[in-house]
């Protein structure tokens, strides 16, 4: 039935006692045969590293937290934002502003003070991977890009830790389990990233709010039945969750002995440069850009160009930037005989990288004075809010202290 008391990787450093707290707490996994009590300590020894604090993130620290392990490491550097409310169940209204690392560490250790949360303010790097990540038994992967994507599966490779991954996008979700024993890693699978003007992240392409808490708890299913040594994990098959179909496929993932970091004979022996990997051959028609500060200024003076949205128009609807006019991307193909090729001319989407499409679609079309905003309407946002912020603080300094005459009649 049980285990013996030892690790679940079979090493036989000692396993931490149970509290009569923790029993309790934990009782209704002691129920469960192949959990029981050596599981539960083993949880308990357990110390797990959720990268991203995000979509994925909040129910992989939720369910981690709440089934009690031992250290949770959490890495993000993000602030809590109004549209990360719809599917990042950590968060609540008044956490908008606030460090997500704070915020999750408060919540996390209110709902289990068995267990310590450590947590990593910082953008995971080549230069600080390895030391972040060595300290760590397990690896659950909740990013939400390319670049710390790869940077995380060479990193696992490298040190030899499991990297429980997934990503998801609109409707559909990926998980599989990297790097553990001699199962593939996510390079075995995906040798080379997809092109970068091809992958819109949620930010771009949105998300059901409830698929990255299907995948995270899968996730961190996944995660338990590694911490705890039981069960078939899913290193070796790729399983794909779709809502929309509300199915799941498997297919079978081999390791490839040509791989370049797990392979037999490995090319890259220490981490790279991701973002460089991750950009691809750059596009010989480059899109000329505009940031936040420099559109401002434009749209403020007089004869502003042509300011164009190339979103969809329920996007629009959300926020939009005044005195934009909305030809979404699908149809500015259409659209473009009514354009002036040799007027000035400003694109705008969601993060900047549908606008730089359009923005090689009209170049190509012979637009002269094409430019995109850098960060898209998405960094538009950030600056105005950032702006908001600081005309309050300034209001505040300025405005003299009222009376505590004035204050009574109030
Ligand atoms: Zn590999």
């Amino acid at each position: 039935m049980n285990a013996s008391p030892r690790q679940a990787d079979g090493t036989d450093a000692p396993l931490p006692p149970l509290t009569p707290d923790e029993l309790q707490h934990y009782s209704r996994h002691l129920l469960i045969p192949q959990i029981g009590r050596i599981g539960q300590q083993r949880l308990k020894a357990a110390r797990v590293l959720v990268i991203g604090a995000g979509g994925l993130g909040s129910p992989l620290a939720l369910y981690l937290a709440a089934a009690g392990v031992g250290t949770l490491g959490i890495v993000d550097f993000d602030t809590v934002d109004r549209s990360n409310l719809h599917r990042q169940v950590l968060y609540t209204v008044a956490d908008v502003g606030s460090p997500k690392l704070e915020a999750a560490t408060r919540r996390l250790q209110a709902l289990n003070p068995h267990i310590a949360i450590v947590p990593h303010a910082l953008r995971l790097t080549s230069d600080n991977a390895l030391d972040v990540i060595r300290d760590y038994d397990l690896v659950v992967d909740g990013t939400d890009n390319f670049a710390t994507r790869y940077l995380v599966n060479d990193a696992c490779v490298l040190l030899g830790k499991p990297n429980v991954y997934a990503a998801i996008f609109r409707f559909e979700g990926m998980l599989s389990v990297f790097a553990h024993r001699d199962g593939p890693c996510y390079r075995c699978l995906y040798p080379e990233p997809p092109p970068p003007d091809l992958v819109p992240s949620c930010a771009e392409g949105g998300v059901l709010g409830v698929l990255p808490g299907i995948v995270g708890a899968l996730q961190a299913a996944e995660a338990i039945k590694l911490l705890t040594g039981i069960g078939e994990s899913l290193a070796g098959r790729l399983l794909q969750f779709d809502a929309l179909r509300m199915s799941l496929r498997e297919f079978p993932v081999e390791r490839d002995p040509h791989c370049a970091v797990c392979g037999a004979r490995p090319s890259i022996r220490q981490l790279i440069d991701y973002d460089q990997f991750c950009a691809g051959p750059k596009d010989p028609l480059a899109v000329p850009e505009i940031d936040v500060a420099e559109l401002r200024a434009t749209l403020a003076a007089p004869g502003a160009p042509l300011l164009v949205d190339v979103r969809s128009a329920d996007e629009a609807a959300v926020a939009r930037i005044d005195g934009s006019t909305l030809i979404p991307l699908p149809e500015l193909e259409d659209a473009i005989d009514r354009l002036d090729p040799a007027a000035p001319l400003i694109l705008y989407c969601q993060g900047g990288v549908r606008s730089e499409r359009a923005g090689r679609l009209l170049m190509r079309g012979g637009f002269t004075q094409v430019r995109h905003l850098r960060g898209g309407i998405n960094a538009w946002s950030t600056a105005q809010a950032a702006t908001h912020v600081q005309a309050q603080a300034q209001a505040k300094t300025q405005t003299p202290p009222q009376s505590t005459a004035s204050r009574s009649a109030a």
